[in-house]
């Protein structure tokens, strides 16, 4: 340890932490000392079980619209840093990534180990001291232009030149991750706007089917409702799972449903599960079906376009039993059935909570920094990069590679300029 003085302190030490300062130790002059401080027992838990253990590590095509945020400040934030810019990157590093058919890229070694030794290996070559167990509770900023910032953290107060503030957001709590930046952000001056959990799974009342088909995925359309509006839809992979619902598709959708429940909102969520089809056409597809084949089971009817056992829980949903023969359907019974086939509604009771939240929509906005440097508009010398801010992306690497570029911009910037104390 460097006593109690650095020229540089970076609170945090996931994704954003270590990579700006990886950058900011690249960037600076010969001497200039930079401390982590991590109130985790161990760095990178959630590079460690990112990507089931694989750490998707970003994505083959980054954009604006994979991210709710400011669209003009992502844009340029990866126009700073962009995927290739994170390929090289991981290269120079040691970590070769590879494409997978999703576009999400991984370690080729398949094990998100590779891509965390390779950082803390990177940040050891470079003279970074890292301390764990030292979370960080008070970020004094300095009262004249003379004077240093104090971090003030478990293991006492540390003085510092600049601050980087790379503390994450709520989800996964037990990785160290538990909000507690934005408290110290507020004290600064900050605001922070409201936060949610985001990709996080969705839960089911028990009474529904969904643990019946536990493990069964399949390609869906998903639509949420609020106040009476469509707020969002896409067509992707759902998974039914013993408590709800779960899979890209309902993970990239929670987000929606969470924030309008959490101001008040009852949301809908409305699920086609024969995406692109619309009432009228899988109407007469059934009609065409039945009229061809009246002493057919609706079973085997439905069971063309679904798995049998898919097709007997969405007949029982609809309120009708597997084995009737086409010809004893009624028109209303078969237009229920049409309507849960493609407007079948979700009741969703809550979602699965921040332990299962891969992100954080919500933090501080992005209206307060300055987006070429990750300057704070209300404290200078101090940068904040990843989760913290208001910025969270869909499933599929763009959250790490979010993690990544403000790491560059803050880093290179802390670190550049007029040499601190
Ligand atoms: C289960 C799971 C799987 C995921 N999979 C992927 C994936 O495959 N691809 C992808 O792109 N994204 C994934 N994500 C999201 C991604 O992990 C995060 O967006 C990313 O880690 C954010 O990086 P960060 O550095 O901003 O924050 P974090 O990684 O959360 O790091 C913040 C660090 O700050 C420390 N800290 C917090 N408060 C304090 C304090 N007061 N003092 C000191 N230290 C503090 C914490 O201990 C932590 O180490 C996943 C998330 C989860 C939970």
């Amino acid at each position: 340890m460097h006593g109690d003085a650095a020229d540089l302190v970076v609170v945090g030490g996931g994704a954003a932490g270590l990579a700006a300062a990886i950058f900011a130790a690249e960037t600076a002059p010969a001497g200039f000392r930079i401390v982590v401080l991590d109130g985790a027992k161990t760095l990178g838990a959630k590079i460690l079980v990112a990507g089931g253990g694989r750490c998707n590590v970003t994505h083959h095509e980054v954009r604006p619209g994979d991210f709710n945020g400011s669209q003009h400040v992502v844009r340029n934030v990866f126009s700073a840093f962009d995927v290739a810019a994170t390929v090289r990157w991981f290269a120079s590093l040691g970590v070769e990534l590879k494409r997978e058919p999703t576009g999400k890229l991984f370690p080729a070694s398949n094990s998100a180990r590779t891509v965390l030794r390779a950082l803390l290996d990177r940040c050891d070559a470079l003279g970074v001291t890292l301390l764990t167990s030292s979370r960080v509770t008070r970020i004094v900023p300095p009262l004249d232009a003379d004077r240093s910032f104090q971090i003030l953290y478990a293991g006492g107060v540390l003085h510092c030149g600049r601050v980087i503030v790379a503390t994450g957001g709520r989800s996964l709590p037990r990785s160290g991750s538990d909000g507690s930046g934005w408290e110290i952000l507020r004290e600064l001056g900050h605001t922070v706007t409201p936060t949610h959990a985001a990709l996080v799974p969705l839960v089911l009342p028990p009474q529904m089917f969904h643990a019946a088909l536990a493990g069964v995925s399949q390609e869906v359309e998903l639509s949420v409702f609020a106040g009476g509006k469509r707020i969002d839809q896409r067509t992707g992979s759902l998974l039914w799972t013993h408590f709800g619902i779960s899979g890209p598709v309902v993970m990239d959708a929670s987000r929606h449903w969470t924030v309008a429940f959490d101001t008040g909102v009852v949301p809908t969520l409305r699920c086609n599960l024969l995406p692109g089809q619309s009432f009228q056409q899988v109407e007469q597809w059934l009609i065409q079906s039945m009229t061809n084949r009246p002493k057919a089971s609706m079973l085997t009817h439905l069971s063309q376009r679904f798995t049998e056992r898919m097709a007997a829980v969405l007949l029982r949903h609809a309120g009708i039993d597997p084995a009737t023969v086409a010809s004893q359907l009624t028109r209303e019974a078969r237009r229920t059935l049409v309507h849960a086939l493609t407007a079948l509604v979700l009741p969703v009771e809550r979602h699965r909570g921040w332990n299962y939240a891969e992100v954080t929509a919500g933090g501080v906005p992005l209206s307060e920094i300055d987006f070429r440097t990750m300057q704070s508009r209300k404290v200078p010398g101090l940068y904040l990069a990843g989760e913290v801010l208001d910025c969270d992306g869909r499933i599929g690497g763009f959250n790490f590679q979010w993690a990544w570029a403000t790491g560059y911009l803050a880093g290179r910037a802390a670190a550049g300029g007029n040499a601190p104390r």
